[in-house]
């Protein structure tokens, strides 16, 4: 079904996701109506449809419902129930909630691509500190604990070496359902984001680099700095994975590539993803618009990135630097209109953009 330019988008999550999704609807004549529990939300800023209210309350689901043409998500930890309550209803969701149920659990999202023959690291569900020391057992100590669920730039996780105190970290979990993986020794971090329409077709950006501090996202690369026989294989592992959930919309695949050239998935998250904001300027259909156009039954737009570029994330008090971007003429500067630059917090970013070699 093609939903034409005048239709209004629904959008759960109203961070800067969102906001860029708002933007690039609006730019192809959609409107946008953003949900979100929070007042003054970066989304909530740049439209006048926006509902201010919890996930949870279903007779403002129903209203939003009622007022929007399809329902997408900026934010994949959206409850399950709340995708549900939305389809339930009969409004289409892009993508569905059995996108989100899988990639919403660490867990379910492993043992989903190990079931499709991709390859991820080792790793073992972990319930109690018994079970953490079987796990160990079974594929040793050097790895990573996190919670299955509701981690994000690294939050939820403890990394544990051969002298680490498995009691101390399991306590840090917090009891809640873990998982073990095994460390990975990359070479580089990479991710690729694929658009799937409802028709099937597809269309992957070029893999890019990503380099974390923190464990949060500082810089990415584009297109990052691997063999063309490595990246050809980073895109056919997204487009599979794409297809196999059958999802409408877009999936970034965050991968680890190994000294010997082995992709090993990481993460998948069903949404616009921090690592494409360099194809708002540098590629001809940024991620947000082919988002639209996905979910809206549109021709996908051309991938093709006209120059090369480097994205670095504003971060916290980073966000005082705009001063010395605004005026370099090959820095595309992106703030999300957040007041408050808490540490850790993701103010806006800026693309610089060099020419195609
Ligand atoms: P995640 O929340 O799973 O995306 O993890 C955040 C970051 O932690 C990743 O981008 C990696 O830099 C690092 N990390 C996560 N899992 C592993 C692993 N199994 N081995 C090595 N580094 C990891």
């Amino acid at each position: 079904m093609m939903l034409a330019p005048g239709a209004t988008i629904g959008i759960l999550g109203g961070g800067q996701l969102g906001r860029m999704i708002a933007a690039a609807a609006a730019r192809l004549g959609y409107r946008s109506h953003v949900f979100t529990p929070e007042g003054d939300s970066p989304a909530g800023l740049v439209t006048p449809f926006v509902t201010i209210s919890a996930f949870d309350d279903e007779a403002a689901l129903a209203r939003f419902a009622e007022a929007v043409d399809i329902v997408t998500f900026e934010f994949e930890n959206v409850p399950a129930e709340t995708a549900e309550f939305i389809a339930a209803g009969g409004k289409q969701m892009h993508p569905g909630p059995s996108v989100l149920r899988i990639t919403q659990d660490r867990l379910r999202e492993k043992d989903f691509l190990r079931s499709i023959d991709v390859g991820t690291t080792n790793y073992r569900e972990v319930t109690s500190l018994a079970g953490l020391r079987r796990a160990v057992r079974d594929i040793g100590q050097h790895g990573v604990l996190k919670t299955v669920r509701l981690g994000y730039d690294g939050k939820g996780q403890v990394m544990l070496g051969p002298d680490s105190d498995l009691a101390a970290a399991w306590r840090k979990i917090g009891g809640e359902v873990a998982i073990l993986e095994s460390f990975v020794d990359f070479a580089c971090e990479i991710s690729v984001i694929v658009a799937r329409n409802g028709q099937g077709a597809g269309a992957t950006y070029p893999p890019v680099e990503n380099q974390h501090v923190n464990h949060i996202l500082d810089t990415t690369i584009a297109p990052a700095r691997i063999a063309a026989e490595t990246a050809m294989r980073a895109e056919a592992i997204a487009r599979h994975v794409a297809d196999k959930l059958e999802i409408v919309g877009l999936l970034a695949v965050e991968m680890f590539v190994t000294p010997r050239g082995e992709l090993l998935v990481n993460e998948l998250a069903p949404r616009p993803h921090n690592s494409g904001h360099w194809t708002i300027d540098a590629c001809h259909t940024s991620q947000f618009e082919q988002l639209v156009r996905a979910i809206c039954g549109l021709p996908l737009g051309s991938t093709e990135h006209h120059s090369e570029a480097v994205m670095k994330n504003l971060i916290g008090p980073d966000i005082e630097r705009w001063r010395d971007y605004i005026g370099d003429p090959a820095a595309k500067l992106h703030l999300y209109g957040k007041t408050e630059a808490r540490p850790g917090r993701k103010m806006g970013h800026v693309t610089r953009l060099i020419a195609r070699r």
